[in-house]
């Protein structure tokens, strides 16, 4: 098992193709008020095993795809599908990252966790002071102990908020001491208004189309334990809103190919991803987007995708300017 820092963590997911997350529960107990995928107890969870592990495999069979992230909800809670993913995955040579909220950690922490921890290369590890609400300081330093106890490497994933951050580096001296980065480190994230985040965040102001810069999420798609693929980690795509246009349905491993090799074709996406989404402005079916006002590079991009051509619609400047976008 290699080890991964957040810093080749953030490489690896630059680079198209090369990543991809796997989200295998909508469930989580812990109750986050700030929640991006309004998880919740009783929230969907695998079904269909058959199908999750032939989407499972059809991963597996990607050879370019080296890295994938195990996310949810939060995946401890889905025993099974997570013990299948990471039994496969590890034994496909994919290297694998985790993200938790540490709710399952106790003073006796059980065997098959320790199982599943162990061939990890990172975990990602939350905190804030939402999660604080459920998870204790002790349980959060439980698992943040577990984890590094079996040369797994922690990301402390906190809201980039100063009292916030100040807490998590607090944890983290006192799960490790003042040298507490020869185990973990801090990954700073920005508060997101999305799912019940809409209720504790604003989107920020509104900006002209045309000055949208690349979107990085393009590199790494998100694969659902029901067999939905979309083209990026967008929590209202992942939850089913938003365009079709940016969605795709599995029903076996052999469709996973092709929706990951629909995505990278797509040559509205790879403008989006390569150039920038501003530069689609420069197109004249989305040239009036360039002086609307939206709130997020996302609502510029469900705007272009509504009046984006069907496949078979060949257009030759938007795959000329594509192509260039991959220069
Ligand atoms: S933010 Fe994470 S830990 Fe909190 S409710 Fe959502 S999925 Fe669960
Ligand atoms: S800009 Fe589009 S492709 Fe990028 S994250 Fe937002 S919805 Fe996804």
């Amino acid at each position: 098992m290699r080890r991964l820092t957040l810093a080749e963590v953030n490489h690896i997911r630059s680079i198209p193709g090369r990543s991809l997350l796997l989200y295998i529960t909508d469930r989580c107990p812990v109750g986050c008020a700030h929640c991006s995928v309004d998880a919740r107890g009783d929230s969907p969870t695998i079904r269909d095993f058959a199908l999750f592990e032939d989407i499972v495999a059809g991963i597996c069979a990607q050879p370019e795809l080296t890295t994938i992230g195990i996310s949810g909800g939060e995946p401890f809670v889905e025993r099974r599908g997570l013990q299948i993913a990471i039994e496969r995955l590890a034994a496909a040579d994919k290297e694998i990252v985790l993200y938790t909220s540490g709710i399952w950690a106790n003073a006796h922490v059980p065997a098959w966790i320790q199982q599943v921890l162990r061939p990890v290369s990172c975990v990602f590890l939350s905190t804030d002071a939402f999660h604080a609400a459920a998870i204790d300081d002790e349980r959060f330093i439980c698992a943040a102990r577990t984890i590094a106890g079996l040369g797994v490497w922690v990301v402390v994933q906190v809201l980039k908020l100063p009292e916030m951050v100040n807490k998590a580096q607090d944890l983290l001296r006192r799960a490790f001491g003042e040298d507490y980065s020869q185990h973990a480190e801090l990954s700073l994230i920005p508060p997101l208004p999305y799912g019940r985040g809409a209720l504790v965040f604003h989107h920020k102001a509104s900006r002209p189309g045309a000055s949208f810069a690349a979107c990085s999420a393009l590199s790494a798609p998100v694969v659902r334990y029901d067999g939905q693929i979309t083209a990026c980690c967008n929590e209202q795509l992942i939850k089913g809103l938003g365009p079709e246009r940016l969605r795709a349905r599995c029903h076996s491993a052999l469709d996973v190919d092709a929706a990951l090799t629909g995505f990278r074709a797509d040559p509205v996406l790879n403008i989006i991803g390569g150039v920038g989404a501003g530069a689609l402005t420069e197109h004249p079916r989305f040239a009036d987007l360039a002086e609307q006002p939206f709130s997020s590079i996302c609502e510029f991009c469900w705007a272009a995708q509504s009046r984006a051509a069907a496949p078979e619609d060949a257009d030759r400047l938007l795959s000329a300017m594509a192509l260039m976008s991959q220069a």
